[in-house]
């Protein structure tokens, strides 16, 4: 859970970080900035393990992560790349099975095919990605973690 206040100091950060390399939104686009937390409470974090499965006539979510700025560094299956960028976060390596790294730098993108486990962290500086999907069914998501809750609780 996070408050109201961490939730609109994440927005104003995102909204200035957008406006630094010259992505203009609307004041509506800003009040409707999504802040993911996973249930975790921390926002410098990893986008933790998860997969968007079919449901219902709907082959399940296939993103493309676009990098606009900073570095995005995505794990899926594949042979483990030996010496990774990134590390889970400690205390939930348990959660993460995905070690094959791809980095995304500025102007390149990557396509992941629905029902793909994955998870991403942006690099060192942050980063800042367009992301491109088919049909978003976000509370069908299965995470590797139990514990996940995908939707944000916000307090006051
Ligand atoms: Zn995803």
């Amino acid at each position: 859970m996070i408050t109201r206040v961490q939730l609109q100091a994440a927005q104003e950060r995102a909204a200035r970080m957008l406006a630094s390399i010259g992505i203009n939104i609307t004041a509506t686009e800003r009040q409707n900035i999504e802040v993911a937390e996973f249930g975790l409470g921390e926002l410098e974090q990893t986008c933790t393990e998860h997969r968007h499965p079919p449901s219902a006539g709907n082959p399940g979510k296939m993103e493309t992560f676009c990098c606009r700025w900073g570095c995005v560094v995505l794990f899926i299956k594949g042979d483990q790349t030996q010496y990774l960028q990134c590390k889970p976060p400690v205390g939930s390596e348990a959660y993460y099975t995905v070690f094959h790294e791809i980095a995304v730098s500025p102007g390149d993108q990557y396509t992941i095919p629905p029902d793909t486990l994955h998870w991403f962290q942006a690099g060192p500086e942050g980063a800042i990605v367009s992301e491109f999907s088919s049909a978003s069914h976000d509370e069908s998501d299965v995470f590797t973690d139990p514990g996940i809750r995908r939707i944000p609780e916000i307090s006051d």
